[in-house]
């Protein structure tokens, strides 16, 4: 799954989140905004790098997505997660899986008193391949959000022909959502293998690792495979719950 402006713009909105105390401040809704506009001179920019393949370019250039500040993962935040929304999101993409093509959705919510809830869905337009997805109306996404004062939390895909893990294109773009928000989930449904569901993040010491390999090898991310290296882990801050209500919204 590719996320590449999506990434730039989490990170730029959650920053007006920490920098605000209440998002319904007149300076929160002007800094969001701001966001907006990069966000509409992004997709230009998006454009270009696809011409030009200059993705690591990109990465270089922004400082928005320095890496997040919580070196240590005993220090996450609760991330409570209802199981339907699992559920919700295999009922959904049924046409995908019955088609080995890839479905994927972003996870977003509420912080309150220090635990992350996830209370919606959101399914963009998008395109897949065997091993590849491609979100296409972020910004409809980002609207959304901004108008429902969500959190973007994390995000779910499938591997519908291969196992559950983190492939270098999937660590590409979790860097975005990790750098934003280190409690970021991404949630891997493998419906052919065992185990079928996998919630991973990316292991703290390797947040650099990845950020170097997106400056130095244009080819990093660009392939659904394994790293050398197993650059991520099981989240042991997540929470399944069976009671919450998810909202699926359906943007396509
Ligand atoms: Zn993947």
């Amino acid at each position: 799954m590719c996320y590449v402006f999506n990434a730039r713009l989490v990170a730029l909105y959650t920053n007006v989140i920490k920098k605000h105390n209440s998002i319904n401040s007149t300076t929160y809704r002007r800094d969001v905004f701001d966001i907006r506009k990069i966000a509409e001179q992004s997709i230009t920019e998006c454009e270009n790098i696809k011409d030009s393949g200059g993705l690591e370019k990109f990465y270089k250039d922004k400082k928005s997505l320095n890496v997040a500040t919580q070196p240590n993962p005993s220090q996450l935040r609760p991330v409570r997660i209802d199981s339907s929304l699992v559920d919700s999101f295999i009922k959904i993409g049924q046409d995908h899986f019955r088609n080995d093509i890839e479905f994927c959705a972003t996870i977003c919510g509420t912080l309150k008193n220090g635990i992350f809830d996830c209370t919606h869905m959101l399914i963009p337009r998008q395109e897949g391949t065997e091993n590849s997805c491609c979100a296409l109306n972020e910004l409809d996404m980002f609207d959304y959000q901004y108008k429902n004062n969500l959190i973007t939390i994390g995000w779910i895909h499938s591997h519908p022909t291969q196992t559950a893990f983190l492939s270098s294109v999937d660590l590409r773009t979790h860097f975005g959502y990790q750098s934003s928000l280190n409690e970021a989930v991404a949630i891997v449904c493998a419906p052919k293998h065992v185990p079928k569901l996998g919630v991973f993040r990316i292991k703290d010491d390797a947040l650099d690792k990845i950020r170097r390999l997106m400056v130095t090898n244009p080819n990093f991310g660009i392939r659904h495979e394994h790293t050398n290296e197993v650059l991520f882990e099981k989240c042991s801050h997540v929470q399944f719950t069976t009671n919450q209500n998810i909202n699926v919204v359906d943007l396509r």
